[in-house]
C-alpha cells in the first residue's frame, strides 16, 4: 500500500508590519521570513515525519526548489513534483502585526496549473488500495478524484480553503473527510458551530464517509455511522496555531495506516496538533513521531 498526496506547495513570505496595510498605504516592514507552506506540503512533511512513506505530486515553480529540499528533509519522495518554467510559484504575503494578528494574500501560481495529462502520469504509478490525499488549493481535484476512484484508491479529503469548486466534487467517493467546523456547516448548511448540531447533521449528510471534525480548542470528532467518538484537545501554551490542522489530518491517516483504531488515531493526531500550536510557522511546527511519543499524555 502506498500513500500519495496530490496537493499545493508554497512559499510563505511573512512580514512582521507595525500594523495591517489600510486602502491606499504605503508601509515599511523591517522583518521578512520565508517559509515552506501550503496545505499539501504541510501534511506531507506530517505523513513523513509520523514515520510514512509518502509520494507528494504537484507543481512549483522555479524559485521553489527550496520546497523541495524541505519535503525532501522529511523523507517525502518527491519524483512526482514537477518544476514549472512557465508559471510562479504558489506563494503568500501574510503580514503579522504586533498584536498578534495576520492577513494573507495567497496567490496559486503554480498549484493551479495541474494538469489532466499529469494527474493521469501520476496515478498511473498508483493502484487499488493505496491511498490518495488531497485538499483544496489545487485545481483539476474532481479529475483527480474520478481516475482515483476507478482505479480503486482510497480518498482522503481536506476541504480547505473551501470554495466554489468543492460544489464539483464526487464527494460520495471519499473514504475519509477531514472538516473543520465552518467547513461541516457550510456541507450540512447548519447554522450552528456547536457539535451537539454538527455531528448529526454530518451524520446525516455523509453517512458512508468516515468523517473527522475538528474543533479547534474544542478538540475533534470521529464520525462513522452510529459510531461517534470525541477526543479532547491535550492542553499547551497556544504560541501559533497555523497548520494544526495539516498535523491533525496527517497523523491521524498516519495513525490508522499503521493499524492503529479511529479513538487512538484521534489521540495520535491531537498531541501531535498540539505540539504543533505550541511552535511558530507550518512547516516547521510539525513534530516527528519520536516528539508525539514523548509527548506527556
Ligand atoms: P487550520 O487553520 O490549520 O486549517 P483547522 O480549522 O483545520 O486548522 P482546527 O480545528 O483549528 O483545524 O485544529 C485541528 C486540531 O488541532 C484540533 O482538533 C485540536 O486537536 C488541535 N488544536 C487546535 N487548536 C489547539 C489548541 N489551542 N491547543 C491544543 N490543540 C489544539
Amino acid at each position: 500500500m502506498k500513500v500519495l498526496n496530490f496537493g499545493s506547495l508554497n512559499i510563505d513570505y511573512v512580514y512582521r508590519v507595525d500594523h495591517i496595510l489600510v486602502r491606499g498605504e504605503t508601509l515599511l516592514s523591517d522583518d521578512r521570513k520565508v517559509y515552506a507552506g501550503g496545505k499539501g506540503l504541510n501534511q506531507s512533511v506530517a505523513l513523513g515525519r509520523a514515520g510514512l512513506d509518502v509520494w507528494h505530486a504537484g507543481n512549483i515553480g522555479q524559485e521553489g526548489k527550496l520546497l523541495l529540499d524541505v519535503l525532501r528533509d522529511a523523507h517525502v519522495h518527491t519524483e512526482f513534483v514537477r518544476i514549472r518554467e512557465d508559471i510562479p510559484c504558489g506563494h503568500t504575503v501574510i503580514q503579522n502585526d504586533k498584536e498578534g494578528d495576520n492577513c494573507i494574500l495567497l496567490f496559486g501560481g503554480a498549484n493551479q496549473g495541474v494538469t489532466e495529462e499529469q494527474v493521469n502520469d501520476v496515478l498511473g504509478h498508483f493502484h487499488a488500495g493505496d491511498y490518495l490525499i488531497l485538499q483544496n488549493e489545487v485545481n483539476c481535484l474532481a479529475v483527480i478524484m474520478n481516475k482515483a476512484h476507478e482505479r480503486g484508491m482510497k480518498i482522503v479529503l481536506n476541504p480547505s480553503p473551501i470554495n466554489e469548486q468543492i460544489s464539483t466534487l464526487p464527494l460520495n467517493f471519499v473514504d475519509y473527510f477531514f472538516v473543520n467546523e465552518i467547513e461541516a456547516g457550510l456541507l450540512t448548511g447548519i447554522k450552528s458551530r456547536a457539535a451537539g448540531e454538527l455531528v448529526p447533521a454530518v451524520r446525516r449528510r455523509f453517512p458512508e464517509t468516515k468523517v473527522i471534525l475538528t474543533l479547534g480548542a474544542e478538540g475533534s470528532f470521529y464520525i462513522e455511522g452510529e459510531t461517534v467518538l470525541h477526543q479532547d484537545i491535550f492542553r499547551v501554551e497556544t504560541v501559533d496555531t497555523t497548520a494544526a490542522g495539516d498535523t491533525f489530518s496527517g497523523y491521524f491517516m498516519a495513525g490508522i495506516l499503521r493499524g492503529k483504531n479511529p479513538a487512538e488515531a484521534l489521540r495520535l493526531a491531537s498531541k501531535a496538533a498540539a505540539l504543533a500550536v505550541s511552535r511558530r510557522g507550518a512547516a516547521p511546527s510539525i513534530p516527528t513521531m519520536g516528539e508525539v511519543l514523548d509527548f506527556p499524555a
